[in-house]
């Protein structure tokens, strides 16, 4: 399937900034851009019309040259845990996912980026889907706005449903960067979704320049997916690896780090993988990687899809490589697994991909062309 780019402005994708300079150009005042913003993120208008005050004359230039299109849900699956997932339509026809945790006070959304994904990480059922297209920007924040408004019937108006938000579901965020840059400005805009900074996060399997591109244009947090405490190992686990080896990464991260400040760290992921990475040498040699590295370190117990050809590490195992990082002075939390009973949990997410296989082809090629896999 072709996709043709939007031909109409998305005005769900354009950061606080980008909406001024569109509004002034068309001879309009600043003060316009928080009217609009706040129509389509606070009140989630669905048409141009709705948003009475505005003049007619604006309205008119929005019709013909904007739109405001928002991923149509295609199913809701609600996990006895009370974990959501949602498939939603991209643009390209096929299908994404975007899945809510709730965790007492506090709700992760976990939005994808991607349609599929390039980088074939070997324990990811996103991987094995092949890559399909970009999502928009609108399409990112889109599965916010989504989110917000599925919700609002289930938490009280008081409490805020979505607090934190991980760009941890389909794609690799980095491989989309232009997109994600303003879909993440829009959602810790006041204007738009208003979430701290500190708890939007940007994952990457280690796409070093876009981790450098990431320090010139926001302070969102940074998780990186190690899963491996060597380049010989990470090298068969994520093969981005092999292009930008441990110690490149982790020099970019800090880069990173030191430039937010305010003692902020990475959180390091580390996807625990039945006899392959979880053994005791796998802690201590990552003890010692990361012992100079300030971070937070989440141990994330594989989750299990048919064909892997991986399995879940046995609980002590678990239990062992946490205490012994807590020992040696590290923050390691385990994640438990949520929503695995609507295949919700990290690494099952796989929409419905269609006609990957080209697509992939093609759109790996304009990576690498690109030098950027
Ligand atoms: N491409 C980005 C974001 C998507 S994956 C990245 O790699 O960071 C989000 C996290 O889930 C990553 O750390 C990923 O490695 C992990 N993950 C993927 N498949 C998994 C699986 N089957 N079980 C547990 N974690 C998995």
């Amino acid at each position: 399937m072709n996709v043709t780019p939007p031909d109409k402005i998305d005005l769900l994708g354009l950061s606080q900034d980008q909406m001024t300079s569109i509004l002034v150009d068309l001879g309009e005042k600043p003060y316009r851009t928080a009217q609009v913003m706040k129509w389509l993120h606070h009140r989630s208008v669905t048409a141009i019309d709705e948003m009475t005050d505005i003049s007619k004359k604006l309205r008119a230039e929005f019709k013909l040259n904007a739109e405001i299109h928002e991923p149509e849900m295609i199913s809701e699956q609600v996990s006895a845990d009370g974990t959501r997932k949602w498939l939603l339509r991209a643009r390209s026809g096929s299908a994404i996912e975007t899945v809510f945790i709730p965790e007492g006070t506090r709700g992760t959304l976990c939005v994808s980026s991607q349609v599929g994904c390039v980088l074939d990480c070997k324990f990811c059922s996103t991987g094995k889907q092949g890559f399909n297209s970009n999502l928009t920007a609108g399409e990112i924040v889109g599965q916010l706005r989504v989110a917000e408004r599925q919700l609002a019937g289930v938490y009280s108006a008081r409490k805020r449903a979505v607090t934190n938000i991980v760009l941890m579901g389909m794609g690799e965020p980095l491989l989309n960067i232009e997109q994600v840059i303003p879909a993440v400005s829009i959602m810790m805009d006041d204007l738009g979704y208003g979430i701290s900074k500190r708890k939007v996060t940007i994952s990457t399997a280690g796409v070093v320049p876009g981790i450098q591109r990431l320090k010139e244009t926001t302070d969102a947090s940074l998780a990186i997916s190690l899963h491996a405490p060597n380049d010989a190992l990470r090298d068969q686990l994520v093969p981005i690896n092999r292009k930008y080896p441990i110690a490149q990464l982790l020099s970019a991260c800090r880069d990173y780090a030191e430039n937010l400040g305010e003692k902020r760290t990475v959180t390091i992921e580390y996807t625990l993988l039945d006899g392959v990475n979880d053994q005791a040498f796998h802690a201590e040699e990552l003890a010692a990687l990361l012992a100079d590295f300030p971070c937070k370190i989440n141990l994330i117990p594989f989750n299990p899809f048919p064909g892997s050809g991986f399995r879940r590490p046995n609980a002590a195992n678990v239990r062992y490589f946490q205490e012994y990082l807590v020992n040696k002075g590290f923050s390691a939390m385990v994640r438990t697994t949520r929503g695995d009973d609507i295949d919700a949990a990290c690494g099952q997410l796989a929409g419905q991909v269609a006609d990957r296989t080209q697509r992939s082809a093609r759109y790996r090629k304009i990576a690498a062309e690109g030098g950027l896999i």
